[in-house]
């Protein structure tokens, strides 16, 4: 392993629970950002919809 992984910080998903790393698109909000991806930031998983169906 020539390849030096190097030291990011990380945090876990609000949506998952899964771990993820800094991004570079990430620089100016990391401290904001609280999910791993579009989907998890959208709600779009089961917990959105149970949501909906209990407001209504
Ligand atoms: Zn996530």
């Amino acid at each position: 392993m020539a390849h030096h992984k190097p030291n990011l910080p990380q945090k876990p998903c609000a949506a998952c629970g899964r771990p993820f790393a800094w991004r570079k698109k990430w620089a100016r909000v990391w401290e904001e950002v609280r999910f791993c991806s579009d989907a998890c930031r959208e709600g779009r998983r089961d917990a959105a919809r149970r949501v909906v169906k209990k407001g209504a």
